[in-house]
């Protein structure tokens, strides 16, 4: 459980095509914090120059869950990138006495 910052970016579940307001991260500062590509990245109040980070969302239609990175340059927010494919992870089995 627990908090986690958001990278606005909008996007389209791969599964059923819902779209998507934004990405998740728990790398950061989990403080509920809104980043946004190409808008200078601050981390704990210090401009943070060059980096990467982990970037997860789950459909709120589907639950599909997608995975990617967000990329730091030059100060800001470069690009976020999603992973094309991502391992599935099975959580319950449902059907399978069926
Ligand atoms: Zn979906």
């Amino acid at each position: 459980m627990g908090t986690f910052d958001s990278v606005d970016v909008e996007h389209y579940c791969p599964k059923c095509n819902e779209k998507q307001a934004d990405y998740q991260t728990k790398d950061l500062g989990r403080q509920m914090q809104h980043y946004k590509v190409g808008e200078p990245f601050i981390l704990f109040g210090m401009k943070v120059q060059e980096g990467e980070f982990a970037i997860y969302d789950i459909c709120l239609k589907c639950h599909k869950e997608v995975q990617g990175k967000a990329y730091v340059g030059d100060g800001k927010l470069r690009k976020v990138s999603e992973f094309s494919k991502v391992l599935e992870k099975v959580i319950v089995e449902y059907h399978q006495n069926q």
